[in-house]
């Protein structure tokens, strides 16, 4: 925290869902940056449930967020989360919840972005007319209920979806409305991905802070601007047995959040001829 140039900020948090819970702990402890809560309508930006479609991307999404706080409360700083769930980028099929935590400095003109891809997720969907109550009742074992809250809404027709519930009789009831709403008579069952409703998510969102903490604690070597860290990689790992370029990763490229110095450090070791294109073709 030595020189931090967070310690004794307040930023401004925009979140309706208890997020400051996962985020707070590591920005005071290593930074020295606290937060106030903004409650500001962040649905206004989009839903999980649908009703307001997400304009952009999630990176996009946690800037304008960051932003919203920032100027309800009129603090020059600000911090937002956004995730975003479906396939995992790498493992087609496999689903993944992608966390976005952004801060932004207009005092410095710093914005940094950190994003962590987990494949922890209880985000699913179960399309039922409610009346097979032992499918209801594995899905909603499967999505960790009741720790984890469900929404249920009509599959076809414009009604509102039922969000946060946690009782078995309330999920019942809601599938019967929401069926007899639908033009087919079915309802839709799904994880509810709300953070203060979700803890598999909560636990993703505390990491993605970790790692904003970690990054916002590292100063660019170059321009000694807070937010330096990891960026992306590069494939071409040679086989270690012919030497052909693999699709493993050959470098880790970090980079600064400010100015353009960017650091290549090249991975150590081959590639498994498994992963070859001339081993293994
Ligand atoms: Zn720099
Ligand atoms: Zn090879």
């Amino acid at each position: 925290m030595e020189g931090s140039p967070f310690r004794g900020v307040t930023a401004a948090l925009a979140t309706m869902h208890g997020k400051q819970w996962a985020l707070r702990p590591p920005l005071r402890r290593r930074l020295g940056l606290g937060l106030r809560v903004a409650a500001v309508d962040t649905d206004a930006l989009g839903t999980f449930t649908g009703e307001v479609p997400r304009p952009g991307t999630a990176r996009e999404t946690v800037l304008r967020k960051a932003r919203l706080g920032m100027s309800a409360t009129g603090c020059p700083v600000g911090l937002a989360s956004e995730g975003a769930f479906g396939p995992h980028p790498t493992l087609p099929g496999v689903p993944a919840d992608v966390e976005y935590v952004a801060l932004v400095d207009d005092r410095s003109g710093l914005t940094v972005v950190e994003s962590v891809v987990s494949l922890e997720t209880n985000h699913a969907q179960l399309t039922t007319d409610g009346r097979d109550r032992l499918a209801v009742v594995a899905f909603l074992r499967r999505v960790g209920f009741p720790h984890h809250a469900v929404v249920v809404r009509p599959a076809r027709g414009a009604g509102r979806p039922e969000k946060g519930l946690r009782r078995l009789g309330d999920v019942f009831a809601a599938l019967r409305r929401a069926a007899a709403g639908s033009a087919d008579g079915d309802a839709v069952l799904a994880a509810d991905l709300r953070a203060h409703v979700n803890p598999t998510r909560m636990r993703v969102i505390a990491a993605a802070g970790l790692g904003l903490t970690r990054r916002l604690a590292t100063t660019c070597p170059e321009c000694a601007a807070p937010g330096f860290g990891p960026l992306g990689t590069e494939a071409g790992l040679p086989c270690r047995d012919c030497g052909t370029p693999t699709h493993d990763v050959a470098v880790r490229v970090s980079g600064c959040a400010r100015c353009p110095y960017r650091e290549r450090r090249p991975v150590a070791g081959a590639a498994d001829p498994g992963s070859c294109p001339r081993c293994n073709p």
